[in-house]
């Protein structure tokens, strides 16, 4: 089901887009919980990580990672380190159903996570 990310993709409503392939778009968080915080989406719709296999998918997640350092790298957080985080259902209090990768980076993150 197209969610508002689909909307980003279509440019139908703005965002702070910071990276472009032909398969995946990467921009800024809305609601940033820290200093580099950018959202790695895959064109195609997946709901959610629950919905990935590596057989059909696994190129795709490669390439997402691959943006995700490319990006880190640009945004001067590479060597620090980050966080990636896909959230996956209610429990992990997912918000948007269309899977996404958060790259959080820019400071310290406790770990576990709350
Ligand atoms: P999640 O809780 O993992 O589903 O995360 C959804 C994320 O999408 C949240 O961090 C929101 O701040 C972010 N978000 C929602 N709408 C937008 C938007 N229009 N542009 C950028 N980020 C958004």
């Amino acid at each position: 089901m197209a969610t508002i990310f689909s909307k980003i993709i279509n440019r139908e409503i703005p965002a702070d887009i910071v990276y472009e392939t032909e398969n995946v778009l990467a921009f800024r968080d809305i609601n940033p919980q820290a200093p580099v915080h950018i959202l790695i989406i895959p064109k195609i719709e997946i709901p959610s990580a629950r919905e990935i296999n590596g057989k059909e998918h696994g190129q795709l997640l490669g390439e997402m990672f691959d943006v995700a350092n490319e990006i880190a790298k640009k945004e001067g957080i590479f060597e620090e380190g980050f966080r990636l985080v896909f959230n996956s259902g209610p429990n992990a209090g997912q918000e948007v159903y269309h899977i996404h990768m958060h790259l959080l980076g820019g400071r310290k993150f406790k770990w576990p996570p709350g």
